[in-house]
């Protein structure tokens, strides 16, 4: 039976009905401009210019932050420079007891950074409550561990810190990010300067807050808005002796080529068209809800998201009628309502290239569907999507989205799965749906991806590492592998 589009609406109607519950807003302060965070202070910026910060699901003025030039970050890269002369040869013990302070005022402050998150970005507040905020936490927990034990972290070697770090983030989870470049680089010993996205700059103006408050010396943490410009004053700077960068694979190509030759250590993490992969024999429900995490979790701005689904042609049928269901129960709307399960496009612009995409499938002959769903009348939205009749060669089942848009593609033998599933330039993650443990290893050994999620997806813990294979980018961050680029071995 096809699965109409009035079937899922009325299915979704008789399963859920929710009351509105928004999170209240009213406890958090968002100042109405920025200035830098330099030498642990908020100071005034040389550079005149400004721009606006949204709300992508109003398209409301938030707030307004600096776009910093050379002058600011040259400032804030000699302040790191400053700062790692004494925060390098303070007793690691002490280093670790400001990580756990930091772990523990992101703990206390936790409801207000969601709120903000979820304003500044889009996201559910469900996500940025229960995902991004405790991981972030998590994540300064944990290296604040690491920071007294590096000599057994790297047996008889003498991990050696490499100076100021260059960190350059996306926007689709600005905290999570910035714990995952901060953490590791102070841990062990390094000084930092920041460059969040221009999009979503207001998770790390409270985090130079929560740094103030957890009294960290001057100068170790600097913070400096601005667009992609201002990113690569930062990483060119010559007083920055590592470069960790979080973004497109097209800028972390640019990236890479303009530090050649420089002698900067540098870590790339990239984008993803990550396979999820589900066996004849996978237990279905649990598939379904997988698939669902995989793809339109954070609306699909995600960079290990499961976006190209490969399903076994025998229970291909059944697997997408139920998935066409529960695609019509999923809410979208309000991302501070607690209910919400999609919340808004990020921008503007990340909408048009979505919407762009999808019309490329169109065009190419993929079969589109998309549950009946009220979009808002303000903000950037976009209804969970997916495709039938992809072919491999198409833009839909090559590119990468960064939306809530799911190409599903068929296979026949294992074979052929390792072979679609490869099939790309990227090799961020990959899933695998099946009863059969002795396939979930065979599987894994030939995913050319750097994580592998059997039965689940899109699974963090702060002491595994992350990161790509080819395109996807180099490097790992989380776990012991995270410390590795910060440190120098003798
Ligand atoms: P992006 O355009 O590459 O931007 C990333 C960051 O770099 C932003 O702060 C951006 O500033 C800045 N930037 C832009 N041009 C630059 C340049 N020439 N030099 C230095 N910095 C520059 O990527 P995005 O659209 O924000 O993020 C989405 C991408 O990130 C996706 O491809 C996704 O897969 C990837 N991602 C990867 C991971 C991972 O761990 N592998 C995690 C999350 C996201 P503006 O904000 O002003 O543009
Ligand atoms: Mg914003």
């Amino acid at each position: 039976m096809a699965i109409t589009k009035r079937r899922t609406a009325e299915l979704a109607k008789q399963v859920f009905e929710y009351a509105p519950a928004p999170e209240s807003t009213d406890h958090i302060k968002i100042e109405p401009h920025y200035d830098l965070f330099i030498g642990g202070r908020m100071v005034a910026a040389h550079s005149k210019k400004r721009f606006p910060t949204i709300n992508p699901a109003t398209e409301e003025k938030l707030s307004e932050v600096v776009e910093a030039d050379e002058i600011d970050v040259d400032k804030a890269v000699k302040a790191a420079g400053k700062a790692f002369d004494s925060w390098s040869r303070l007793a690691p013990s002490r280093r670790a007891r400001y990580l756990f302070r930091i772990s523990r005022l992101l703990q206390e402050r936790a409801r207000e950074l969601a709120v903000v998150e979820t304003m500044d970005g889009g996201k559910p507040i469900k996500e940025s409550r229960d995902v991004d905020i405790p991981l972030s936490a998590a994540h300064f927990f944990y290296y604040a561990g690491w920071a007294d034990k590096l000599e057994w972290a790297f047996p008889n070697r003498k991990p050696r810190p490499l100076g100021v770090a260059g960190q350059v983030i996306p926007w689709n989870f600005p905290l999570l990010m910035l714990a995952w470049k901060i953490a590791p680089a102070l841990a062990a010993g390094n000084t930092v300067v920041l460059k969040p996205a221009e999009t979503t700059p207001l998770s790390a103006m409270l985090f130079a807050d929560i740094c103030q408050q957890a009294e960290l010396p001057p100068g170790v943490v600097n913070i400096v808005t601005g667009a992609g410009k201002t990113g690569s004053m930062v990483i060119s700077h010559p007083g920055v002796k590592k470069v960790a960068f979080t973004g497109s694979t097209e800028v972390g190509k640019l990236i890479q080529r303009s530090l050649a030759g420089s002698g900067k250590r540098l870590t790339l993490e990239l984008g993803g068209k990550a396979a999820n992969i589900v066996f004849e024999d996978a237990p279905l429900d649990a598939a379904i809800e997988g698939i669902v995490n995989g793809i339109y979790f954070n609306q699909g701005h995600v960079c290990c998201a499961g976006s190209r689904l490969l399903v076994q042609e025998s229970i291909a049928e059944p697997l997408l009628e139920k998935l066409k269901l529960r695609l019509g129960t999923l809410r979208l709307g309000d991302p501070l309502d607690k209910n919400t399960d999609i919340g808004a496009i990020n921008s503007k612009a990340q909408l048009e290239k979505i919407e762009g995409m999808v019309e490329s499938g169109v065009e190419e002959g993929a079969e589109l569907f998309q549950p009946e769903c009220k979009l808002p009348e303000r903000g950037f939205w976009f209804p969970p999507t997916l495709f039938t009749n992809v072919s491999q060669s198409y833009r839909i089942a090559r590119e990468e989205i960064f939306g809530p848009v799911l190409s599903v593609l068929t296979f026949r033998t294992p074979a052929e799965a390792v072979e679609k599933a490869n099939n790309t330039p990227y090799g961020l993650s990959a899933g695998v749906w099946t009863d059969k443990g002795s396939r979930i290893l065979w599987m894994a050994e030939r995913m050319r991806a750097g994580v592998v999620w059997a039965n689940t997806f899109n699974r963090f813990d702060p002491s595994s590492p992350f990161g790509g294979y080819k395109e996807s980018g180099f490097g790992r961050e989380g776990g012991l592998h995270g410390l590795l680029p910060y440190v120098e071995l003798n």
